[in-house]
This record gives C-alpha cells, structure tokens and sequence, in this order.
C-alpha cells in the first residue's frame, strides 16, 4: 500500500508518563502504516522541560505558530509531589498554560460519540463544543474581605496620574466582602475570533452568552464586541456555509441546551466556561472520550485529548502489568491535526486518512471492542469485550486497513 504524502511538517509535541507509551503505540500501530509523517518533533515530557529549562515548550509553541497545526501529547503540570519525584529545579509552568498564552488561544473541548454509550441527557444527538474565555475575570479577580463600618469604591487612573472614574461599591455598615475584576478588549476580541474561525472550520452553529441584562457594561462588552466582529468579519462566511451566530443570555442557553439535539459550539466566558464544561462533559460520558484543540485568533491549531497523563495506569505498567488505558481522545488528536494539515496543504488522501482513523475507531467500539473504562457505561447490544490499549489498537488497525483498501 502506498503510504500518504506529507508537504508541510506538522508540529508534534510529545509528553509524559501513560500517555508517552500510547503516543508511540498510537504512532506505530495507526498512523507510520498509512501516511508518510512529516512532523518537527519538541519532547515536552517533564525530564525534558527540566534539562532545557522550560525552553523546549516555547520553542515547540513558537514552531506551532510557523507551522499552524500541532498535536500533543498530555504533560504533567508540576506541584510539589512532583517536584520531589523528578527532582527538579523549578515548579515548571503548566506547558498549556504557556503554549495558550504564546497562540493567545482559545481551547475548544467536544466529547467523541458513539452508539452504545448514551449521553444523560436524552435529546443529546450530536456532540456540543464547548469554548471557554480562559482570561480574567474572577481569575484574576483582586479580593478583600471588608473588617466593619467604612466605604469600598472603585478608581480609574489614567497613565498621566489623573482620577478618571470614582465610585462607590457599597457603604458598608458591617463586616462583607469585595472583588475587583477586569477583562481586556484584545482578549475578548481573540476570544470572539477564535469562536467564528472554530464554527466556520468545522462548519457548526455558534452560541454565546453571559448575563448582560444584569452587568450592563462588564457582559454586555462581551456581548458587543462579538456582535461587532460577527457583521464585520464573518457574517458573510456564516452566511455562505447556512450555519449561525446566535447569542442569548446564559440561563436561557442553559434552558435551551438542555433540550437541544447538540451539534453547536457555545462560547462561554471564563467561570461559565469553566462549570458547564465539566457539566458538558461529564453528562456526555468519559473523560477518555474528550478531544480539546487551541484555536489561535490568527487560525493557528493544536490538537490534544483532554485528559491528563493517567498517572494511576502508568504505575501499573512500570510494574509489568498490561493496561487497558483508553487511547482514543488522544488519537483523534492526531486525525485532527492531520485532517487539518490536508485541508490547508490541499491534500485530500490526508483529510480522508483523518476521517477514515475517526470512523474506525468508533466503529471498533461499537462492534463492542473496547477498554475498561468504556465497559461499565456500555449499553449496546453486542457483550463489550475489555481489551488492553493495544489489543485495541491492533483492532482499529486491521478495521482501518480494510477501511483504506477496499
Ligand atoms: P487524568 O490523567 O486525566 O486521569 C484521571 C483519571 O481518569 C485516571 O486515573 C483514570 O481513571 C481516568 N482516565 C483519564 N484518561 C483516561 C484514559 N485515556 N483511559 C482510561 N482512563 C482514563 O488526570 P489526573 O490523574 O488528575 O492527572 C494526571 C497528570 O496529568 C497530572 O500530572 C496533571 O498535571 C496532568 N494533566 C495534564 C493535562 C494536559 O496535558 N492537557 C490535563 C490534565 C491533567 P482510573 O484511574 O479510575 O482508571
Ligand atoms: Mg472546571
């Protein structure tokens, strides 16, 4: 069989621990078999980041912003304990952290769905996207805790020293409590540029909402800097592909997404995004099920699985024992930074090849072959069969051959 031809490199950031053996299980098994990879390689596992000092996740997000589509594995972001067992120098910054804020993304995360495994929620047909504003707001919130009797306000200065806005928060009679928060016109408007990009890109509606009608010009600045940017730059796009920009406040969307089919992106702001992601989630199924891709407002992509290292499982293969770790979010991480290399290289096999890796991997599970985390939500017809992330891999191959050569 011939193998697919790569033009442009896609940028491939490996990471740690679990992960690290299913990234060349998955290399090797499904995508070294079919597709000649082009890819500039940064090794972001945690024994590396020590050695260069952090570098090598600047470099690797530098590389994502020359190229445009990268794939990563899940790194470790260190705390103390892990500070202890690597022995290192410094509590490195979480690589996503760094490697967001580098790209100015934003991350989008949707569950990957198959028949068998039913979301809770009933009329949940398709997947929904959920994009959170990772900047500001109580994130970066200055709060105090007010002692007694006395004044709070809020104060603009200008850079020339001169008191601008005054005004009274509360006239406290007694003990309270009080915050301060800010969001940024260039973050909200990249925020609202990665969201268009992202419906466009994968030709879904796009939901926002925040709570305007109560914080008149906080949300509603959310609120019209989407609107602006919508009638200028995409309208014409949304329009041409029949898909919509709809905006309604966050607890109608609430209402509405509960009965919705799916299908559609919501952009959420910070907090929102933050709770209803875990709530999206969670109620779609699996966390092993989770694929999450950072949009850049100038349509840079990295693609990755939502969840972390699976610290537990890799504990259990150091001692020889074989795992049944799900490989599944993290190889269509891979389908999708390939998928999107094909469609900006204008090289149809490498779309196809995307696709075809998605189809077989559900099609595997439906046919109930699956690891064991699937297992105890499966509700298919056919008896689930746990098998070991290889023993899942090697059955996704044989699916994905016949599937490429009819
Ligand atoms: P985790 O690695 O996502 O794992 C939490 C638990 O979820 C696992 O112990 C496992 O449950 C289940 N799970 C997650 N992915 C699975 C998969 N693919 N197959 C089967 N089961 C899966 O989260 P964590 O234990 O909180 O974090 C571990 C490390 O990952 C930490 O060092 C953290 O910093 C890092 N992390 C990285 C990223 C990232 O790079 N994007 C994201 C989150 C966390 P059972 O043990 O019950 O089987
Ligand atoms: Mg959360």
């Amino acid at each position: 069989m011939q193998k697919i031809q790569m033009t442009t490199p896609i940028v491939e950031m490996d990471g740690d621990e679990m992960t690290r053996i299913l990234w060349k299980q998955i290399k090797d098994e499904v995508i070294l078999p079919f597709v000649e990879l082009k890819s500039e390689y940064y090794d972001l596992s945690l024994p590396h980041r020590e050695e260069t000092r952090d570098q090598v996740t600047i470099d690797a997000a530098n590389a994502n912003k020359k190229y445009g589509v990268a794939v990563k594995c899940a790194t470790i972001t260190p705390n103390a304990q892990r500070v202890k067992e690597y022995n290192l120098t410094q509590m490195w910054k979480s690589p996503n952290g760094t490697i967001r804020a580098i790209l100015d993304g934003t991350v989008f995360r949707a569950p990957i769905m198959v028949k068998g495994i039913s979301p809770v929620v009933k009329t949940w047909q398709q997947p929904i996207t959920i994009a959170r504003h990772a900047f500001g707001d109580v994130y970066k919130a200055t709060e105090f805790r007010v002692p007694g009797k006395g004044k709070a306000s809020i104060r603009f200065v200008d850079d020339q020293g001169n008191t601008l806005l005054n005004e009274t928060v509360y006239d406290f009679e007694c003990p309270g409590v009080i915050q301060g928060q800010f969001n940024k016109d260039n973050s909200i408007r990249s925020f609202a540029h990665a969201c268009f990009r992202f419906a466009i890109s994968t030709k879904q509606d796009l939901w926002f909402s925040t709570k305007d009608t109560i914080s008149k010009v906080y949300d509603h600045t959310f609120k019209d800097i989407f609107q602006e940017i919508y009638e200028q730059d995409y309208k014409a796009e949304f329009e041409k592909l029949g898909i919509t920009y709809f905006y309604t406040l966050i607890d109608d969307a609430v209402a509405r997404v509960i009965r919705s089919k799916g299908g559609f992106i919501w952009a959420c702001k910070n907090y929102d995004g933050d709770v209803m992601s875990d709530m999206v989630s969670t109620a779609f199924g699996s966390l092993a099920m989770m694929t999450s891709v950072l949009v850049s407002p100038d349509g840079n992509y990295e693609y990755e699985a939502a969840h972390g290292t699976v610290t537990r499982h890799y504990y259990k293969y150091l001692k020889g024992e074989e795992t049944s770790t799900n490989p599944v979010a993290t190889i269509f991480a891979w389908s999708g930074a390939l998928r999107k290399r094909g469609e900006l290289d204008g090289i149809q096999a490498l779309s196809t090849y995307g696709d075809a890796l998605e189809r077989a991997c559900i099609e595997t599970i439906e046919s109930g072959v699956m690891t064991g985390d699937l297992v105890n939500m499966w509700e298919g017809e056919t008896p689930a069969q746990k098998v070991t992330s290889l023993e899942f891999l090697r059955a996704l191959r044989t699916r994905l051959e016949a599937a490429l050569n009819p």
